[in-house]
């Protein structure tokens, strides 16, 4: 069904339950509340003039605001397009056209970003515009902007003011909608993380995420009554799929610490609001355990969770399960274009695959592993992984070629990842395709040196990527973030691997960095890293 029909389900069977709390607003919302408020919200964009498909872009950090118009647009049969919290100008203005949207819901800014400020510069005209009305020259699809929180302005609605626009009959008119709209239509355009390069825009349906999401949290065993703490960003799929879909299907608690990811608001509102669950990118997580204060939390409300997004290191896992009490936390793989997980594990897996494998293939998913002119692989050989079922995108906006090039004639979305899969179906990630080096002639898989690294205790973070080389082609290098007060030489590094690993694998190049150029997701950006080595030998 439909995820306005799945949250009618939820309202309906636990309405006086805690649907979602914002720690850093101060809001707390029961199922019923959170219902009738979408409800205000959905009524008040059709009372915009709005009709289904018209896509509707939401610019903000997490935030109440941001899952009202998840829902809201849902309900009104309408578009939902995430836009990058990062985000500046250019790339704001390319979107926003890109996909026509007609109305935008912007914060008013965030840190250094100036959401409103950038708007207006692309459209001075919207001073002296009505909502509805907007007529900008360089945003020419845009007719009505509102702004989440701050004071009035002129052009602007506010989302504050949306349920004033909602009269009776925009009311009525909702409630007659509801039984046009089809599991199948699109209802989001995500946009991919840009781990690798440019952010790309899936289009995804009804069927799509509200599918996976409730596939996810019984993967989890994420229960009624849960409350799952949601540090990882809203407009991504793993916030608005894995974290709030995976609640409002399974009747638990969406939990927001901050706007952003922040370690320390993420550990208190964990202790605070008693989380049995917890989402995060790896790199979130190790924020959090190595935290000064980490041991000052009570987090013995924790059970589970799920850690995915980049490649899961075993000794993370092992930590997490020691020290924050996640006791049941699986890994999940996926991605945005298949709504996005495929593979998780399951708590009951056994221990050692659970912190080495992301488990087996999703329910009513099918999977299988390529080599390069593609053959299915043997068992436990390296190929392409490749997925296919309901979670599969409708395609990448407006772009067939791309789309063509991702999903082939058989319906197999092509992940780009190098997976294994076992005899009995546990996968392990090997790798992106392109981040593999090739040493002279020599396949090096970066993740393998990574997870090495890893078991140094004075290393906390090792991102390994291949740049190029006159004599091999290419050669291993490696950036090393250290724990805090801990150092090390490189000829340190170097000979702690040259004991341990093939001297081919051996990085040539060894930086030692206070941090990775990173995505808003959390994901650490290889290509940036090659790049800038490359510059620096060249
Ligand atoms: P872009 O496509 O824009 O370069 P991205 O691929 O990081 O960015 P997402 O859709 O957010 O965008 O992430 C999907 C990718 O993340 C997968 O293709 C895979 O490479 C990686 N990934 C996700 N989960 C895991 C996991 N558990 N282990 C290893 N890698 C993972
Ligand atoms: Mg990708």
């Amino acid at each position: 069904y439909t995820i306005g029909e799945a949250l009618q389900r939820a309202v309906q069977r636990w309405p006086e339950r805690e649907a979602l709390v914002s720690v850093h607003q101060g809001i707390r919302l029961s199922y019923a509340q959170f219902g009738a408020r979408v409800d205000e919200i959905a009524a008040a964009l059709l009372a915009l003039g709005l009709s289904p498909g018209d896509r509707v872009g939401v610019w903000a950090c997490n935030c109440v605001e941001w899952t009202l118009a998840q829902f809201a647009t849902a309900k009104a049969g309408l578009i939902q397009v995430n836009i990058n919290p990062a985000y500046r100008l250019s790339e704001v203005e390319y979107t926003l056209n890109k996909v026509g949207v007609k109305v935008l819901i912007a914060a008013e800014s965030y840190r250094s970003s100036d959401y409103v400020g950038m708007i207006e510069a692309l459209a001075p005209e919207i001073a002296d515009s009505t909502a509805g009305m907007l007529d900008a020259a360089r945003l020419p699809t845009l007719k009505t902007v509102i702004k989440i929180g701050g004071a009035p302005r002129a052009g602007w609605l506010r989302f504050d003011d949306l349920p004033q626009l909602a009269r009776p009959v925009q009311v009525a008119k909702l409630l007659a909608l509801q039984p046009s709209l089809h599991a199948r239509q699109a209802i989001n355009i995500q946009f991919t993380s840009g781990t690798t390069g440019s952010p790309k825009g899936a289009t995804l349906s009804h069927r799509n995420i509200l599918n996976n999401g409730y596939f996810v949290g019984a993967s989890m065993d994420l229960r009624e009554g849960d409350r799952l703490c949601i540090p990882v960003p809203l407009y991504h799929c793993f916030g608005m799929v894995m974290g709030n879909l995976a609640c409002i299907t399974r009747g638990a608690t969406m939990i927001y610490p901050a706007p952003t990811f922040d370690a320390l608001a993420t550990l208190k509102a964990i202790e605070s609001e008693r989380c049995t669950g917890l989402h995060g990118v790896p790199t979130m997580f190790i924020a959090q355990v190595e935290h000064p204060e980490f041991k000052s939390f009570d987090l013995s409300s924790l059970r589970n969770g799920v850690m995915a997004g980049a490649p899961c290191p075993e000794e993370v896992m092992r930590k997490l399960i020691a020290h924050m009490n996640l006791r049941d936390i699986t890994i999940a793989y996926g991605m945005t274009e298949t709504s996005p997980v495929s593979f998780q594990s399951s708590p009951s897996s056994p221990l050692d695959r659970r912190v080495s494998t992301v488990g087996r293939v999703q329910p009513h998913l099918e999977c299988k592993v390529i080599d390069s002119d593609g053959k299915v692989v043997a068992h436990g050989e390296r190929g392409e992984l490749c997925t296919r079922g309901y979670s599969v995108m409708l395609g990448y906006w407006n772009d067939a070629e791309k789309t063509a090039e991702a999903i082939d004639a058989d319906g197999y979305m092509h992940t780009g990842d190098l997976a294994t899969i076992d005899a009995e179906g546990y996968c392990a990630i090997v790798g992106r395709i392109k981040d593999l080096v090739i040493r002279g002639g020599e396949n090096i898989y970066p993740r393998e040196i990574e997870e090495f690294l890893f078991k140094h205790p004075l290393i906390e973070d090792a991102q390994v990527v291949g740049v190029p080389d006159e004599k091999y082609g290419e050669e291993v290098c490696v950036w090393v973030k250290l724990r805090a007060g801990a150092t090390m030489s490189e000829a340190q590094l170097r000979e702690f691997c040259r004991e341990r690993i093939a001297h081919y694998k051996v990085p040539r190049y060894v930086r030692f960095v206070e941090e990775f150029p990173m995505t808003v997701t959390g994901k650490i950006q290889k290509f940036m890293i090659r790049d800038a080595m490359t510059r620096e030998i060249a």
